[in-house]
């Protein structure tokens, strides 16, 4: 253990672990598959490159992210650390240099894109080498359920027929239950150790809002709050960061544009800008992502919805890893959701395009819920936490707008009862508002007591009441979407229960809704 300590002070600089951490370096050194899911600047690097250090021979670290392993081969090399890569970005003579190397037992770390793996020539020159164990980083891309797929991860599966006996660590920042089972399975790991942190970053203030017409004004009225100080704003487009960042530079934010259509040069210099504090925001797509390594980012503004929660969570994951307090604003509209839906619908049918709609639907509801926002995310992840109280819009505001609704829940709940339990919430809305359409018709709803009684609410107001139901759990949904009373439903028409939501939820719907369609 001594020698762990030593290296882990000496070499990297550190005074302590940080949570999870030794448990990861002695599952490693202990001869286990290891998966670990921990938030983005945790530090899971640390966990694989000290044990490297301490073992004899190298370890290889696949990972799909050139830049990142340029970057991580860039700091290890800071440490004395001897590492090396192999990928597209390297010229044949550059590879053959890393695979003598290897061959010489000159390196601790080899950096390997997955792609490799598909070469039986490369995994027999892997197979010669003393190879201590393989990290797997960013392991959620081999699952099709997780939010990053990514097809050369499929050959990953190779690695424990190759090499049996060589354990594999796989670490990733975000990851489901059902994701981590696939990645389990996908790789072959045998009773692994598997730490997962807590979902919970108790220094950020998550709020979430409807955007107004373009949401500028409330940028510019959330930003007051941070004079100086770095942060990200991210959008959906290339060309909105331009125009955003310019729109910025026009208030004196020192701000600049950030995505995928810029060239190397610029996109490192903007990342080396902001790294210096010469520049305090940067206006960037999801391009601006992985590896981004600040510490004192301050906060993180989403111009509009991100399509999962998985991308969501580790963006506003950037902001606050010094643990000093950092702010996220997540600015929506139905019309986000409408263009998601727009980009899914591109994609060839498959398994994956089905996962890509269901998250984008968990993300939606997360950014309409009411419930503390901290609490959502750890539930999507699996873990189950306290309500905040203190650290998001919800908690905090939740009780000072809220308007008793009890009267609609109980006209909207009884709807739902004396049409069958047998329809959509459109459909049951529509006899609600007195509709007249052949299906009413057909099922002759215009005879029923409940028919028009709900004439005083829009349709938009109406479906965020039916929203408020379904997270209250009033509502259940079942196949072909059709809702049905849960036992708190009928508690709530049989003992007349009080239900509240919030006054803006209702009103902002209507707005919202009328944009998109
Ligand atoms: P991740 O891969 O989980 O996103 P990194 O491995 O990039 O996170 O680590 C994030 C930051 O945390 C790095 O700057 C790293 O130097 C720092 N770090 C990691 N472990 C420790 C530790 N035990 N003590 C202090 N800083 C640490």
């Amino acid at each position: 253990m001594d020698k762990t300590y030593d290296i882990l002070q000496r070499v990297f600089g550190h005074h302590s672990f940080r949570a999870n951490q030794e448990e990861a370096v002695n599952a490693i050194l202990a001869h286990k598959d290891l998966m670990m899911i921990l938030p983005t600047g945790a530090g899971k690097s640390l966990c694989y490159q000290l044990p490297s250090l301490v073992m004899e021979g190298m370890s290889v670290v696949i990972s799909p992210l050139l830049a990142l392993m340029h970057d991580q081969i860039t700091a290890l090399s800071a440490f004395g650390i001897k590492a090396a890569m192999i990928s597209s970005m390297q010229s044949p003579s550059q590879i053959q240099e890393s695979m003598q190397a290897c061959r010489n037992g000159e390196l601790k770390l080899l950096y390997v894109a997955p792609e490799r793996l598909k070469g039986e020539s490369f995994l027999n020159f892997l197979q010669s080498l003393c190879i201590n164990f393989f990290v797997i980083d960013e392991a959620h891309c081999v699952s099709e359920w997780g939010h990053e797929f990514r097809e050369d991860y499929r050959q990953l599966f190779r690695l424990k027929h190759y090499f049996p006996r060589t354990p594999i660590a796989a670490f990733t920042a975000t990851a489901t239950k059902i994701v981590e089972h696939d990645i389990l399975h996908q790789l072959g790991l045998s009773h692994p150790l598997i730490i997962r942190a807590k979902v919970e970053r108790d220094n950020l203030n998550i709020k979430a809002d409807y955007r107004n017409a373009n949401g500028r004004e409330q940028l510019l009225s959330f930003l007051s709050a941070f004079q100086n100080e770095s942060g990200i704003v991210y959008t959906l487009t290339r060309k909105e960061t331009e125009s955003l960042a310019l729109f910025l530079e026009g208030y004196k934010v020192r701000a600049r544009s950030y995505h995928a259509g810029l060239s190397t040069e610029e996109k490192n210099e903007t990342y080396r800008a902001f790294l210096n504090d010469e520049i305090d925001v940067v206006v960037a797509t999801i391009a601006f992502g992985m590896g981004i390594d600040k510490s004192n980012i301050r906060f993180v503004v989403h111009m509009s919805l991100p399509k999962t929660i998985e991308n969501y969570y580790q963006e506003i994951g950037r902001a606050g890893r010094d643990g000093l307090s950092a702010s996220t604003l997540l600015l929506f509209s139905a019309s986000d959701i409408v263009e998601h839906k727009r980009r899914i619908s591109e994609q060839p049918a498959s398994e994956y395009q089905k996962v890509a709609y269901e998250k984008l639907e968990a993300m939606a509801k997360f950014a309409t819920s009411q419930l503390c926002r901290h609490q959502q995310i750890a539930t999507y992840f699996d873990d189950t936490i306290l309500t905040c109280n203190t650290r998001c819009d919800n908690c905090v505001e939740g009780e000072k707008q809220s308007v008793d609704i009890s009267n609609e829940a109980l006209k909207l709940l009884s709807c739902v009862y004396r049409t069958g339990q047998r329809f959509g919430l459109q459909y049951v809305i529509d006899v609600l508002m007195g509709a007249n359409n052949e299906k009413i018709a057909q099922n002759a709803h215009q005879n029923l007591s409940v028919y028009g009684i709900g004439k005083e609410r829009s349709k938009a107001q109406w479906l965020s009441i039916g929203d408020r139901l379904l997270e209250l759990e009033a509502l259940k949904v079942g196949e072909y979407r059709v809702v049905s009373l849960s036992e708190y439903g009928a508690q709530i028409i049989k003992e007349r229960l009080h239900v509240s939501m919030h006054a803006k939820r209702l009103e902002e719907r209507k707005k919202v809704s009328k944009k998109a369609t």
